[in-house]
């Protein structure tokens, strides 16, 4: 993996790591100590800088596999005693904090399940206050940026400083390719509004299976994240909780050596004129696809008037039917996906009836 720094990052951020995108690696469960050890030890090539695994585990489903407590942090800190490695695990409990301070547990981490509940959060954050603690928040189990960014002012505001989103992605309802749906667009909003936390990528519990790992971490680069937490396992097809999403660390190795990182930017002149020149060729196109659309939205209100006339119902279901087909048919051949352009083109139908249900009311 060639590296290129990232310079805007916090320097608690860097110092947890030589260089690069920080990598967070571990089984998805602490199982036995044998298997702590050794994973720790087959993952300590200095590919991987924060050893992880889980001690209490919240699963959907009462029965399964739910942690091996307490004991898990002892087997944690020989993993650290004998290969170096920090260790991190989650806590969901102000009574998990207490007990991962003790065993000097360098970095926390909030799940997905936690981050969802303002109650649990504030308790977490009420027992972290007084320390510096390292503290990894990862995205609720629904996609709302406020409850995200709340999780992180409940921190903030009692004195902790050194924090980092990890993004895992957002529950859904339907099967889909992934476990949990990406919904890039909710992490991208929250870079933006955070511009100083660091934002780790969780590929595993965000593809669910080992075959989607390695295009999601290249996504990720690519997108600019700081890191990954990326479960791994001696054994990862016996492992007790995840099976399918967790990879050897040999095959932890053999990915992030393939990732290529790109600059964040480049200087030359070169770069520079051509990109201004692209950008400038789309902020045009831009302008005059909302200046379209503003037009397309007047001619919308004079049917609104016309039908408000002869007092015509303002769904249209045969007529709405056709023009999406032909735009469907028109972005195809524009090599525009069906998603896209069905989205767009519902958008435009949604904001149709909208301006004409002014209309019609006035
Ligand atoms: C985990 O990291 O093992 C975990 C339970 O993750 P999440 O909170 O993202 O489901
Ligand atoms: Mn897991």
């Amino acid at each position: 993996m060639k590296s290129n720094e990232n310079t805007s990052l916090p320097n608690w951020f860097q110092s947890l790591k030589p260089e690069g995108p920080l990598v967070i690696s571990g089984p998805c469960s602490a199982e036995t100590k044998s298997q702590v050890l050794e994973t720790a030890k087959r993952l300590n090539t200095g590919k991987t800088h924060l050893y992880r695994a889980g001690i209490w585990k919240p699963r959907t489903r009462p029965g399964n596999f739910e942690g091996v407590g307490a004991i898990g942090l002892e087997w944690l800190k020989e993993a650290k005693a004998q290969t170096g490695l920090k260790t991190t695990t989650e806590v969901a409990s102000p009574l998990h904090v207490e007990l991962a301070l003790e065993a000097d547990i360098d970095v926390l981490w909030v799940g997905a399940r936690t981050t969802v509940n303002p109650f649990v959060v504030q308790d977490i954050a009420n027992a972290l206050k007084g320390t510096d603690k390292i503290v990894f928040i990862k995205n609720p189990v629904n996609p709302d940026l406020s409850l995200w960014m709340g999780a992180f002012e409940r921190f903030e505001k009692n004195g902790l400083s050194r924090l980092a989103a990890i993004h895992r992605g957002f529950s859904v309802y339907e099967r889909t390719k992934y476990r949990n749906n990406p919904k890039w667009q909710v992490a991208i909003d929250f870079m933006q509004r955070m511009p100083q936390t660091p934002m780790i990528l969780d590929p595993s519990h965000m593809g669910g299976k080992r075959a989607l790992i390695e295009d999601l971490c290249q996504l990720g680069l690519d997108l600019n994240y700081a890191g990954f937490m990326i479960e791994s396992h001696i054994n990862p097809d016996e492992a007790w909780s995840d099976a399918a999403q967790q990879i050897t660390p040999e095959t932890l190795e053999g990915i992030l050596d393939r990732l290529v990182i790109r600059k964040s930017s480049d200087n030359t002149e070169e770069y520079v004129m051509k990109l201004s020149q692209l950008r400038s060729q789309i902020d045009e196109l831009d302008d005059s696809l909302v200046e379209t659309l503003g037009n397309r939205m007047q001619i919308v209100e004079a049917i609104g008037r016309l039908k408000k006339e002869k007092n015509v119902a303002v769904l249209q279901p045969q007529r709405w039917k056709s023009v999406l087909e032909k735009f469907i048919r028109a972005g195809n051949a524009a090599n525009l996906s069906r998603d896209f352009t069905k989205n767009m083109f519902r958008a435009i139908h949604q904001e149709s009836i909208q301006h004409q249900e002014k209309v019609l009311k006035k």
